[in-house]
């Protein structure tokens, strides 16, 4: 079994929330999916439907365990993007997150504060956003919409839904759900991070060596000598590509977005048994162990049964297939990436030598972190960092900076760019 750690019922900080986002999910997206398919309109992007959760339940929400408050934004608009251009199956998707109460804690990984949560099946992620985040996802919500329909291959994060937990106290907890860019079956040996800006960009060597899990920088990349190994095909593709999406994100004005590559050797294999989320594990309370008033037990097994009529009726919308046990196959979490040439092989890429034959190495990569606008805070942070070093090569820079040193970073540390050694922060003269 994947998913091993600590198991942490109830008492867990995080449990509550995690009970909530999922009954909410469960819930929003059941409701939303059992209609009838109808097309777009413009307010589909700034829609939001709010569901308020207590014990006792009504015919709009299920009985949950806590008091909270639900928000689905544009509901429609996410339905659109997993079934149309995600090529996400509805009954899937919502089994993965929410059939059962378990997801695995990442903590939080980054410097700004945001939580992730894998869905069980490790292929979705859960990630709490700031509320800047959030505001500009919707604000861009349309274009992003055109852009993967357009680009069906993009390397920017799927993002399949936007939502919102209100706890009682009145705090605010947003977040998203997205792909997750790394396989369930697959040891990945080196994980990159790279924004082709190298100030600060390094994991420290020593640790790294005792740490298969840290996630590496660009100055690592450049001192380890890596490339990416693309033959002449993949590497036209890939190029293109990361051309179109950083476009998009220069006009959407972004920055700080990195490529996350992990690398899986298949000649190494799983031997190393380097499980990625060794985490903590939430395990949902067992409600038959404890005893329970009548009154309490009857509405919960109602809100069961509400709840599971909702998702036949979602499921009946889309194939009758087979549900159980598919979370523990591999090829049926990868199928939605089967016609994606970035995650096609084993969920990602195989490396390719100039014969355009098949290398040892299979890359998971995709752009990551895409909803920072170059905010005055950014602006502020450009100026100060820039007094220290060197103004352009520092990570704040302005977006249309920002997405061409990417690009040109990206490009030189492709096999025959000619490597990203002159990226590398100079020793100031005196
Ligand atoms: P910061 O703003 O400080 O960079 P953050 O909290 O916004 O941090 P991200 O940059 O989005 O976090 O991600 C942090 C790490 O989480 C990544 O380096 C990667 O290891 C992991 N991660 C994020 N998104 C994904 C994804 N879609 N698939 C797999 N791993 C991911
Ligand atoms: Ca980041
Ligand atoms: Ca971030």
């Amino acid at each position: 079994k994947v998913l091993v750690g600590n198991l942490i019922g109830e008492g867990h900080v995080n449990y509550v929330l995690m009970y909530n986002m999922l009954t909410g999910i469960r819930t929003a997206v059941s409701r939303c999916q059992a209609k009838i398919r109808r097309p777009l309109t413009d307010d589909d992007y700034t829609a939001a439907h709010k569901y308020s959760f207590d014990i006792v339940g009504n015919e709009l929400t299920p009985s949950a365990r806590y008091d909270f408050k639900f928000k689905d934004y544009a509901p429609w608009v996410f339905r659109v993007l997993r079934e149309d251009h995600f090529n996400l199956d509805p009954a899937d998707y919502l089994l993965s997150l929410t059939a059962k109460y378990i997801l695995s804690e990442l903590g939080s990984p980054g410097k700004s504060g945001s939580f992730f949560y894998f869905s069980r099946d490790y292929r979705f992620i859960i990630k709490t956003i700031h509320s800047n985040e959030h505001k500009y996802l919707l604000s861009i919500l349309k274009d992003y919409h055109a852009h993967v329909r357009d680009n069906p291959h993009t390397l920017i994060s799927r993002f399949y839904g936007l939502h919102r937990v209100k706890l009682p106290h009145g705090r605010k907890i947003h977040f998203v759900i997205m792909n997750n860019l790394f396989p369930p079956h697959r040891d990945i040996h080196e994980t990159y991070d790279l924004k082709g800006s190298t100030v600060g960009r390094e994991y420290p060597e020593e640790k790294a060596r005792e740490n298969p899990k840290a996630v590496l920088k660009d100055l690592n990349w450049i001192n380890r000598g890596r490339t990416l190994e693309l033959g002449p095909e993949k590497r036209a593709l890939f190029a293109e590509q990361l051309r179109r999406d950083t476009e998009f994100l220069k006009k959407m004005n972004v920055m700080d977005y990195s490529l996350l590559i992990g690398i899986h050797n298949v000649q190494r294999g799983n031997r190393d048994n380097i499980r990625r989320n060794t985490l903590r594990v939430f395990q949902p309370v067992d409600f038959s162990e404890r005893p329970m008033p009548m009154r309490r037990k009857m509405s919960l097994l109602k809100s069961q049964q509400a709840e599971a009529k909702a998702l036949r009726r979602a499921m009946r919308q889309s194939d009758p297939r087979e549900l159980t046990d598919r979370e523990s196959d591999p090829a049926a979490a990868l199928a939605d990436r089967q016609h994606l040439v970035f995650y096609q092989d084993e969920g990602g890429m195989r490396a390719t030598d100039e014969a355009n034959e098949p290398m040892h190495q299979i890359y998971y990569l995709g752009i990551i972190d895409i909803l920072t606008p170059y905010n005055t805070f950014k602006k502020a942070e450009h100026i100060w960092k820039g007094m220290s070093a060197d103004r352009h090569k520092i990570s704040p820079v302005p977006p249309t900076e920002y997405g061409n040193r990417f690009m040109a970073f990206l490009g030189a540390v492709m096999r025959g760019g000619g490597g990203a050694e002159k990226f590398k922060p100079q020793s100031r003269a005196e």
